[in-house]
């Protein structure tokens, strides 16, 4: 049977937003995304473009309309102790110069969108589910989809990705094996009023209580991620706002006296798990669908849109042209081998980053104290380079 779009996407977030840009920018590849939730995401969940995601950006012609919808650049990190003040600043712009750009989460989420549409290749339907996966021959090829109303429709593609996130129903249609790990502390998210003295630029104050990081969101907010042991989540889950802003005040001097803005705040459970394979029956599975991490080294947005443009790297050109099934799955099996040591890695790397700001109480306050001071010598300003290289830029400076 003819197919009816070369790519059926499962999941509209950044993820899979991200692949059909990167899928149909530069090749005549009709994609159909479909999302579940009735329009881009109204919830926190990361808003830093770091400099590996902007020149993805800028090579699918995508940069200037994100910074049209508002994304602002920051140019340097700093690192302050509630005790000791400044510990470290550096800057942030990778060594090809793409920019570390900062917008909140639901805004990436569109723009995304709208620039995968404005190729004319891409629809996204929204309030639309995956029912079911339809296989013939061992292969996947295509499926059954159901909308808002409960209308059900066969939509035959020559590729199915799952970009449906953590509980990904395409992983487990699939049957790859997903084993998610609990981690006992999780992050409080939530905009606050801008101090007057907030410099542009990615802050992480140091406490003993856990670490608070701020990013500047717009001339009037920053958003905050509140690092939240056990003790602590009872307040954070169902105290009451001022309680909270209390905590946060303590431990983050900064933002003493700034009002909260709850719409959107909420605690995020941490877990970190990896899947044992990223294709399965001529399908493709993407982003938290195989990978989640943790998030204080901020990768989970990062890889998501790193797995989108590494398969549309290998496959547009095939879908392009009508290459056949071997070939695809050749493509498929090269990006697997392409990204999931990469994103092993990462997953690891962003554990013992989580471990590292989470340990300790008293001791690890002042073994994090003295290390980050330490980042302003010249050793340690090459090590920051090489850390910065790992989780935000990935090229070699
Ligand atoms: C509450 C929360 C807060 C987070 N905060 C941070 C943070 O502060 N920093 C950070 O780096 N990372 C954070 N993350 C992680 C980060 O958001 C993810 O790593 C990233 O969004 C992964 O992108 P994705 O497209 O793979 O998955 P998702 O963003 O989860 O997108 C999956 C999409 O698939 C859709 N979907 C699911 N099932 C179906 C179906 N059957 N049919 C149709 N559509 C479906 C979902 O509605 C969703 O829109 C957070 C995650 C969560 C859940």
């Amino acid at each position: 049977m003819a197919a009816d779009f070369e790519v059926l996407i499962v999941g509209g977030g950044v993820g899979g937003a991200a692949l059909a840009l990167a899928l149909a920018h530069a090749h005549p590849v009709r994609v159909l995304v479909i999302e579940r939730r009735p329009g881009p995401g109204n919830i926190n969940r990361g808003d830093s473009l770091l400099p590996a995601v902007t020149r993805h950006l800028k090579s699918w012609g995508a940069l200037d309309r994100f910074r049209a919808a508002g994304a602002n650049p920051v140019s340097k990190m700093q690192v302050f102790h509630h005790q000791a003040g400044r510990l470290l600043e550096a800057p942030l712009v990778g060594p090809d110069g793409s920019p570390y750009l900062v917008l909140p989460h639901p805004e990436i989420e569109r723009t995304l969108a709208d620039a995968a549409r404005a190729t004319g290749r891409v629809e996204f339907r929204f309030k639309t589910s995956l029912r079911t996966l339809l296989q013939s021959d061992g292969r996947v090829r295509g499926a059954r989809i159901v909308d808002g109303n409960g209308v059900e429709e066969t939509v035959n593609a020559r590729l199915v990705v799952g970009a449906d996130g953590a509980s990904s129903a395409v992983r487990e249609q699939l049957d790859v094996p997903f084993l998610s790990v609990p981690y006992d502390t999780g992050y409080y998210i939530i905009e606050l009023e801008r101090p007057a003295a907030y410099e542009d630029a990615m802050r992480l104050d140091l406490h003993p209580d856990g670490a608070v990081m701020t990013m500047p969101q717009t001339r009037a907010t920053v958003g905050a991620a509140v690092l939240v042991h056990p003790a602590q989540r009872a307040l954070f889950q169902s105290g009451s706002t001022e309680a909270k802003l209390e905590a946060i005040w303590s431990r983050a001097p900064i933002l003493e006296g700034m009002a909260a803005i709850p719409r959107g705040a909420h605690l995020y459970r941490l877990h970190r798990g990896h899947a044992t394979r990223y294709v399965a029956r001529g399908a493709a599975l993407i982003g938290d669908a195989v990978h989640v991490t943790n998030p204080t080294a901020g990768q989970g947005m990062t890889m998501a849109i790193e797995d989108g443009a590494a398969l549309a790297q290998k496959l547009a050109p095939l879908l392009a042209t009508a290459e056949s099934e071997a070939r695809l799955d050749r493509g498929l099996a090269e990006y697997e081998q392409e990204r999931r040591p990469v994103n092993r890695e990462l997953v690891r790397w962003s554990h013992w980053m989580g471990r590292f700001f989470s340990e300790g109480g008293e001791l690890g306050d002042e073994i994090r104290r003295r290390l980050f001071a330490f980042g302003m010598t010249p050793i340690g300003k090459a090590i920051h380079r090489t850390v910065w290289n790992r989780v935000a830029t990935r090229k070699a400076s």
